[in-house]
């Protein structure tokens, strides 16, 4: 991200001095292990990415909020008196939503401010670039409001403006590693008690290769919202042998196979196996990681995949295919699906010295089988949301 150009950027839109402007950037997300696991209450290991939102911001006078985008046409400007309260379908309404959760929680926005955001993450593509939005603007102005800011509350705020404001009935998780992300870890949370820990993630010689199979993700919402019915469904009636359960992944692996027997429904049985043993496999990689072995990591990440293309049934031929032609490199210790599925990115551990062979390898036969060019970024583990500090130039 060129910088000077954001502050060429930001002049032209806003005034012709670079007086006061303040840098903040959140990264995008990318989930290592624990598909669909977080609104069934157990655990998950995303990562924070170095790729990212950038957000200028200043302070005006004039109790205006104006909102530019490098990516996004729409111009927005708002008297901070009269903000709107519900959406405008504008990539704005990410925004307005944190303001407005800000607002509710006791922490309203007391003077105008000038915004320029640039991200570098695909939107859309599985990898938080809402939630990297939302958890930037949120963090910018806590800290320019002198508001003290607690980063597990505002991965709750930022989750609210985009269940209640926007209207995306997502989890907690992708809020959460933007928030709390930190470089070269993955994030061990528990969904239920929002406990978190920050586990090593040493893969020297290793890469991490996201490839995102740029197919949209038409079905998503209606197959989320379904998997979360059987998945309620499935808690319903194991109470039967469990009268406390509350979530899915509450069970161990032998507690479920000695309550199975309840569920009658044979596909509400898989979701639930599913759920049970991915939850167990976020262990396992904790466990592995904090070791160094990534061999065992690898092959639970196969595992995982072989799971949800099984037994949820949340994959599909594109990610199918780029999973295969990934494995099928040699140095690739593992690759799976990431996200909710049904089109998005796999993401893959790949030894560095095979990287550029499966970038080639990989995009010219995923390219070859659906016709469909994708786009690979080996990234970084990076750190989460922070103000940064004017480069010296
Ligand atoms: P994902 O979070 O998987 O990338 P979503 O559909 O949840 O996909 O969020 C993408 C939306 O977030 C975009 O369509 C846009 O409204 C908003 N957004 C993300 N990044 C930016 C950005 N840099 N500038 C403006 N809006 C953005
Ligand atoms: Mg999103």
């Amino acid at each position: 991200m060129d910088m000077n150009n954001l502050l060429r950027l930001f002049e032209q839109h806003y005034s012709f001095n670079q007086e006061g402007i303040r840098l903040f950037h959140a990264p995008g997300r990318v989930n290592l292990i624990g598909e669909h696991i977080d609104y069934n209450g157990g655990y998950v290991l995303p990562a924070a990415l170095q790729l990212g939102t950038y957000l200028l911001i200043r302070a005006n006078a004039d109790r205006m909020l104006r909102l530019a985008s490098v990516q996004f046409e729409q111009l927005a400007s708002f008297s901070i008196d009269e903000l709107p309260t519900s959406k405008s379908d504008e990539w704005t309404d990410y925004a307005l939503g944190v303001v407005h959760e800000m607002k509710m929680a006791g922490q309203p926005l007391t003077t105008g401010y000038d915004l320029l955001v640039a991200g570098n993450i695909p939107n859309g593509a599985g990898l938080s670039s809402s939630a990297s939005l939302e958890v930037v603007m949120g963090y910018a102005f806590m800290t320019l409001e002198g508001y003290s800011v607690d980063r597990t509350a505002l991965a709750q705020l930022s989750q609210r403006a985009e269940n209640k404001f926007v209207g995306v009935n997502s989890g907690i998780m992708d809020q959460f590693a933007v928030s709390h992300g930190k470089q070269d870890h993955a994030i061990f949370i528990d969904c239920d008690s929002l406990h978190y820990e920050h586990v090593p993630f040493q893969i020297q010689g290793y890469k991490l290769i996201i490839g995102n199979t740029n197919k949209r993700r038409g079905l998503v919402d209606s197959q989320y919202n379904e998997r979360r019915t059987q998945c309620d469904e499935a808690v319903v009636q194991l109470k039967q042998v469990f009268p406390e359960l509350t979530y899915l992944a509450h069970l161990t692996s032998e507690q479920f196979q000695q309550a199975k027997h309840v569920l009658t429904d044979r596909i509400v049985c898989q979701r639930a196996e599913h759920v049970v043993l991915e939850n167990e496999r976020v262990k396992q990689s904790m466990a592995a990681l904090q070791q160094g072995d990534l061999l065992t990591f690898g092959e639970l990440m196969n595992a995982s995949h072989e799971s949800l293309r099984d037994l949820y049934e949340v994959s599909c031929e594109e990610l199918d295919v780029m999973v295969q032609e990934a494995r099928a490199i040699k140095g690739t210790i593992g690759s799976r699906m990431t996200g909710a599925g049904f089109g998005g990115c796999t993401i893959s551990l790949v030894e560095q010295a095979a990287v550029e062979e499966f970038v080639q390898t990989v995009g010219a036969n995923y390219e070859r089988h659906t016709g469909v060019r994708p786009d690979f970024y080996v990234c970084d583990v990076g750190d989460g949301v922070m103000e940064l500090q004017w480069p010296n130039n």
